[in-house]
């Protein structure tokens, strides 16, 4: 009969042929982290992601999400794109600086990751399943019911950065999560010490300031939130400080020294498309909503639809407008009003205004 400990070393032989870079185990008492969510939430930080509030003490229970769930076990893979630069961060930075150029987050550039982890793990649980028979499990990736970055950091994948994301010595925190939470008994690897220490880049780099103390997002202030997950109007307020930053938001990882250590993807899933490599604003903003479909198919951008698309669009245009006018960017700009959703003609105005 094979132990657990055993167990525990075939799954990470699968999990690295599968492309995971580390897997760990987390058991499913998480009752001390408990207050923080529930601090977190009443402060309003989930912003309108009612979905986080509405899973409650449920996100820190895993077997009162899963019911039979004794053990959660935890997988990392790192997702920069293969070919990416050596220089990589200086390039964001660069592209970041110059405003009619489009940014979408690194992670987004190629195959939409949920599909891939997904995939992958439940290809680790039939492994598993092959070698002791068949047992109670549930595969998860960035779900909002999971505190995955707390599963992670206990099971020694990562600590919490004070950006709220995992990091780790061996790979920054340019990485995927994901779980696998099954009804069997697997020993719990140990959580690792953190090592942030006195730094605190990530929390001065913040464009809008969205870091409100260590380990403390407001969501509502985080621009990966708001060209993502939020589906109303921009912020007036914020939109200025988003730049051109059109899908998701990098810089608070992109200045974490520990990224010096981010790692390339081993699967081709994540090599960046080259419409979204390095494209200009005014190349994206030219899509009618049949290419956005077509030419986001299988990438986690197509999630967000085409009126926030180009409602992110609008306000990287109108940036890139107060930097220097344009009469390309207006006309393009102009163009596209008239057939547009509301909430994207008032980002035009916005952006023409
Ligand atoms: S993703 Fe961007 S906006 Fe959000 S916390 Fe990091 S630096 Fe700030
Ligand atoms: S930038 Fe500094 S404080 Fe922020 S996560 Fe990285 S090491 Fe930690």
């Amino acid at each position: 009969m094979i132990d657990g400990a055993q167990l525990l070393g075939k799954l990470r032989g699968w999990a690295e042929e599968l492309g995971f870079s580390q897997i760990g185990v987390a058991g499913v008492d998480l009752g001390d982290a408990e207050p923080g969510l529930a601090a977190w939430l009443a402060a309003g930080h989930h912003g309108r992601m009612a979905y986080l509030a509405r899973h409650g003490n449920k996100r820190a229970r895993p077997a009162e999400l899963v019911p039979g769930t004794v053990s959660v076990v935890t997988a990392r893979m790192d997702y920069l794109p293969r070919s990416l630069d050596p220089g990589w961060q200086a390039i964001e930075w660069q592209r970041l600086d110059t405003p009619h150029a489009a940014t979408v987050s690194l992670y987004a550039r190629g195959r939409d990751y949920h599909k891939v982890l997904r995939a992958r793990l439940q290809t680790l649980a039939d492994r598993l399943a092959a070698e002791i028979g068949s047992f109670g499990h549930r595969v998860f990736t960035d779900s909002a019911p999971v505190l995955e970055v707390e599963l992670a950091a206990r099971s020694g994948l990562g600590w919490r950065g004070k950006h709220t994301l995992a990091l780790s010595r061996e790979g920054g925190s340019m990485f995927f999560l994901g779980e696998l939470f099954v009804d069997l008994a697997l020993p719990p690897t140990a959580a690792v010490e953190a090592h942030c220490g006195s730094c605190s880049a990530c929390i001065d780099v913040c464009p809008t300031q969205a870091i409100v103390a260590p380990y403390r997002l407001d969501a509502r202030r985080c621009i990966s939130y708001l060209t993502i997950e939020h589906d109303g109007p921009i912020p007036l307020e914020l939109r200025a400080l988003i730049g051109n930053r059109i899908y998701g938001c990098d810089d608070c990882q992109l200045v974490c020294p520990w990224n010096k250590y981010a790692q390339r993807a081993t699967l081709a899933d994540f090599d960046a498309r080259d419409a979204l490599s390095d494209p200009t604003l005014l190349q994206l903003w030219a899509w009618s909503e049949a290419e956005f479909l077509q030419r986001t198919e299988g990438s986690a951008i197509r999630r967000i639809g085409y009126a926030r698309w180009q409602r992110n669009l609008a306000v990287a245009l109108g940036n890139a407008l107060h930097a220097k006018d344009d009469a390309g960017i207006r006309a393009a700009l102009q163009a596209r009003r008239d057939g547009a959703a509301a909430m994207v003609q008032e980002h035009i105005d916005w952006a023409l205004a």
